[in-house]
């Protein structure tokens, strides 16, 4: 690890983040970084500590336990998001752990994380993530079903708060960042978590309130080296 290197990509996403929010007539502040930091060894982890990062990103429960279970003693004011998948029997760790749900793709889960949220005395911001593109592979509830799952997460008064998505690779990012944007506006929902390394400053100009950065900010994930058990879905 070069020393210092989080520190550099941070000052240069920052000002990629400035520069965007100026061409659009937003503000930085109404922008969070999430910075993702699954794969990433512990090095790096405090080297975003040490710059002032308090807003994490990962996609598996268990590997977010292993990063943020201890640090949170020490940076009480950490504020961790899940961003990938969630299996009914993590749900009740997941809700141990994170801040804001980000992955909320079906009824049931939903079901289970109120469940959860009653036993905890928790109450998480969740938001829903949606599958833009209608992808068979990808997580995320389709545009038909968003609706129903939308009114079922009021019924269940989880703190619903807004959408995420991953475009697809092939698509032209706007289009999707474009249509999250509508999909909130129509459900009145005020969270937009779209962005990830390759296409933040577009989904800015669009209206992101939250961007989930890790390979611009911490450098490569080690994602090929890692053991197949880290692998296997949280
Ligand atoms: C890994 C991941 C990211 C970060 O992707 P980068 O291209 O490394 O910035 C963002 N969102 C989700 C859901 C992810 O799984």
């Amino acid at each position: 690890m070069i020393d210092g290197l989080v520190k550099e990509n941070l000052v240069n996403i920052n000002s990629q983040i400035s520069k965007s929010c100026t061409q659009s007539g937003r503000t930085a502040s109404d922008v969070t970084l999430v910075a993702v930091s699954k794969f990433q060894d512990d090095g790096k982890i405090d080297e975003a500590l040490s710059a002032g990062l308090r807003v994490f990103g990962e996609n598996r429960v268990q590997e977010a336990e292993s990063h943020w279970t201890a640090r949170r003693a020490q940076y009480p004011d950490l504020q961790l998001h899940l961003i990938g998948p969630l299996q009914s029997n993590k749900t009740k760790d997941a809700v141990a752990l994170f801040d804001v749900i980000e992955s909320i793709d079906r009824i049931s889960i939903a079901e289970e994380i109120a469940k959860e949220c009653a036993k905890q005395h928790k109450n998480p911001v969740c938001l829903i993530q949606v599958n833009t593109g209608n992808e068979p592979q990808k997580a995320g509830v389709s545009l038909d079903d968003l609706p129903a799952l939308i009114q079922k997460c009021r019924d269940l008064k989880l703190n619903v708060q807004g959408l995420m998505c991953i475009p697809p690779v092939n698509d032209p990012a706007a289009f999707h960042f474009s249509l999250l944007k509508k999909l909130a506006a129509r459900h009145r929902l005020p969270l937009l978590s779209m962005g990830m390394s390759a296409d933040f400053e577009k989904a800015i100009r669009v209206g992101a309130t939250h961007i989930r950065i890790g390979g611009a900010l911490f450098g490569d994930r080690q994602e090929s080296s890692s053991p197949p058990s880290l692998l296997s879905a949280s």
